[in-house]
């Protein structure tokens, strides 16, 4: 395996950053990460745009233009012989002495690239059983819709929810609405066959896979209203699942422990599931 910092491929053991990053120090950072599949990315333009706009949010000065760090994600995912997987991208401010404030001058973004395989089979068995979600108070910060790589939140919550037996957790905000998944966006379908899923706004990071499936629901024509739903709401639904380049349209069978539906992936949120890339984009 390599590994791309700062304009060089390494051997993945020897790859590393400076110990003042900070990337490391302030979790002053963004991130991206995108779907591998057939060795081409999906949605790359999408991602570059969301890249971009976290970048400019934290005022971090954008490392190389769009179309090199494009080379550097299909270079990543060519040395690494990525079919099926993910590549991921940093970017933070870069490497200075600890001091809060942005660091004056002459310190360049460091920016990191790796790709990993993933196994396809193992995520439809996944998909085929549908996941358990498990609810948590929403302890995030107030500028949720930057990718930053701030997500200790995140990481206590899927720690907790794995306990619980889950395999997600869904953060909800102080008045009991979902805001989204610790690391996807949260969609139920309601009686009707209406698909439900939280607008957009800065308790949430705008997902591309989410994006892209808005595509999907308009060209099938698919009603869909864009409103925050309750956790009691969720667990009456019809069905529900969540969305992430990661795991693409995931089917969630069970919230808090209780049954969703019949128990098992509805049937709507399979069909979205396997016609998903037909409104991708694809880039080799
Ligand atoms: N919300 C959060 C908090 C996430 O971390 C992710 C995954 N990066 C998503 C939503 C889904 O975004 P995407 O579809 O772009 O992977």
């Amino acid at each position: 395996r390599v590994v791309y910092v700062n304009g060089r491929y390494l051997p993945y053991a020897q790859a590393g950053v400076h110990v003042e990053d900070r990337g490391l120090q302030f979790a002053d950072a963004i991130y991206e990460v995108c779907e591998v599949r057939a060795g081409a990315l999906v949605d790359r333009t999408r991602h570059m745009e969301r890249l971009e706009r976290s970048l400019a949010e934290l005022g971090i000065r954008q490392p190389m233009s769009r179309a090199a760090l494009s080379i550097v994600l299909s270079e990543t995912v060519r040395r690494n012989r990525v079919k099926t997987g993910l590549v991921y991208l940093q970017i933070t401010r870069g490497a200075a002495p600890r001091d809060f404030p942005f660091p004056r001058s002459g310190v360049s973004p460091t920016v990191i690239c790796l790709a990993r395989s993933l196994d396809g089979a193992v995520r439809e068995a996944r998909a085929s059983a549908g996941i358990a979600v498990a609810t948590m108070p929403d302890t995030r910060w107030a500028r949720c819709d930057i990718k930053t790589v701030m997500l200790l939140p995140a990481v206590l919550a899927k720690e907790d929810a794995g306990k619980a037996g889950a395999q997600e957790a869904w953060f909800v905000d102080r008045d009991g609405f979902v805001t989204e998944g610790a690391s996807s966006n949260a969609w139920i379908v309601d009686r009707d066959g209406t698909l439900i899923t939280r607008a957009l706004g800065h308790e949430l990071l705008p997902g591309v896979t989410r994006r892209t499936l808005l595509d999907l629901l308009s060209r099938e024509k698919i009603p869909l209203i864009e409103r925050p739903f309750r956790v009691e709401e969720a667990i009456a639904a019809r069905e529900a699942f969540v969305t992430s380049a990661f795991g693409l349209v995931m089917p969630v069978v069970r919230i808090n422990g209780v049954a969703i539906g019949d128990g098992h992936p509805g049937d709507l949120t399979r069909r979205l599931r396997s016609n998903f890339h037909q409104v991708a984009e694809l880039c080799r």
